[in-house]
């Protein structure tokens, strides 16, 4: 009897989830297009298999129906700069040391609870932990892609001290060569490099070792995306084959003559990574859901203790950078949202969202795309960044449209993630607990 009951409840339970369609929200599909009021869409084996309008898509033998009325929907975020890993969230610690794999898989489930079904982590993954996990995703967490371990002048890579040892040093041809191989045979999914002197305290990756590092890449058909500061080098690494600038011009505003640079390389995409600005109440609200409240406090104080003349200056490489974003996307250039997020996993996107509506030009539908169907073509994950028939069931139900105010991708009611839903209460309390 009870094996007879357990057959039933699984030919009971393996009917009912065959098949989900979820009725009534404004569907928002990723690919810029008008959004689909009172939509319907059909979710079946951990795939979206049909997209219409309610009463026009039928919903298949046996199907749960969901009601959405009131809701939307937007296909789930990427995120195309991440550092995860380093940072343990519970206390902000990050050294030399901390770097895991929990770590790493922890920080992947936070993503998925904001909404975020993929980041992509650029170029500071020591060891091969990085490689299992992105081998093996974790259920109820985003998908990971990586540069492994990235390229510079020896000692003079990432920004952070910790890091410097983890990145390929080169000095010559044949080394970077040999590097960009063993990229290739580990099977990263782009190479990273710096280009940058730190404002003169560090060597600057050479022209003739960056070439040597893209004419290598591209003979494994692996792209190439640079860290950039200065508007010089950014003209040099077009000119030289870069296909990607994990950051805006920060030195001055861009000139003509890079933007036309841009558009004869319409493939060459741009994570913009605004600068930190300062956190708002949203933005602190946002974060006490997956920090505990005496993190959020030490956040909270470091803020508070800023100098005046300190909050000018970040105010001022904020906006500088905001006014070459808006040069960007007047040009047409491929924007896919990054966060260059190492110790702010998940909210960090959503602040990314509304930052580039308020100050990078934007608009809120842009914005989206820019975190959706562009993140996806650039981090190369073809069944993710769009609500269509054949791509993953990966979508977030919003209490609120953000076409009205970007602020509402906050607003989160639901996140569905490679077809399972989030328990998002559940680790809110794990996270938030002290
Ligand atoms: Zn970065």
């Amino acid at each position: 009897m009870i094996r007879r009951l357990a057959t039933l409840a699984f030919f009971v339970a393996a009917y009912a989830s065959a098949a989900t369609i979820y009725e009534g929200a404004r569907l928002i599909t990723g690919d810029g297009s008008t959004p689909i009021e009172n939509s319907a869409f059909v979710v079946d084996n951990n795939r979206i298999t049909a997209v219409g309008r309610k009463g026009q898509v039928k919903a298949p033998a046996g199907a749960t129906h969901v009601d959405l009325t009131g809701k939307t929907v937007i296909p789930a975020l990427l995120d195309g700069h991440t550092h995860l890993g380093w940072a343990i969230l519970s206390n902000g610690r990050m050294d030399k040391d901390t770097y895991s794999k929990e770590n790493l898989i922890d920080h992947l489930q936070r993503l998925a609870y904001y909404g975020v079904a993929a980041s992509f982590n650029m170029g500071i993954d020591p060891g091969d932990a990085i490689y299992q996990v992105r081998a093996n995703p974790v259920p109820g967490a985003a998908l990971i892609r990586t540069a492994g371990r990235g390229m510079a002048m020896p000692n003079a890579g990432p920004g952070r001290d910790i890091w410097r040892p983890v990145v390929y040093g080169v000095s010559t041809e044949a080394e970077a060569r040999r590097d960009v191989d063993e990229l290739a045979a580990k099977k990263a999914d782009v190479v990273k490099i710096w280009v940058d002197d730190r404002n003169g305290t560090v060597p600057k990756l050479k022209p003739e070792l960056y070439r040597a590092i893209i004419d290598e890449a591209h003979k494994h058909n692996l792209r190439v995306v640079a860290h950039i500061y200065y508007l010089s080098d950014g003209k040099d690494l077009l000119r030289s084959g870069i296909d990607g600038f994990m950051h805006l011009v920060r030195d001055r505003d861009v000139d003509d003559e890079m933007i036309q640079l841009l558009k004869q390389h319409p493939n060459v995409f741009v994570t913009p990574c605004l600068p930190d600005k300062g956190s708002s109440e949203s933005d602190f609200a946002l974060m006490s859901e997956t920090l505990p409240p005496a993190e959020v406090q030490r956040l909270r104080k470091a803020q508070d203790a800023e100098t005046p003349e300190a909050r000018k200056k970040d105010r001022d490489f904020f906006d500088l950078q905001a006014r070459n974003l808006a040069k960007y996307n007047a040009a047409g250039v491929k924007i896919a949202l990054g966060t260059d997020s190492s110790t702010t996993v998940g909210w960090d996107v959503h602040q990314e969202l509304a930052d580039m509506v308020a100050a990078g030009g934007l608009t809120p539908m842009q914005a989206i795309v820019a975190a959706t169907k562009t993140a996806a073509a650039f981090m190369k994950l073809d069944r993710l960044g769009t609500i269509a028939p054949g791509k993953s069931a990966d979508f977030v139900v919003l209490d609120a449209n953000p076409l009205d105010n970007i602020a509402n991708t906050r607003r989160i009611s639901k996140v569905v993630i490679r077809g399972a839903e989030i328990d998002r209460a559940t680790l809110s309390a794990k996270w938030t607990k002290q």
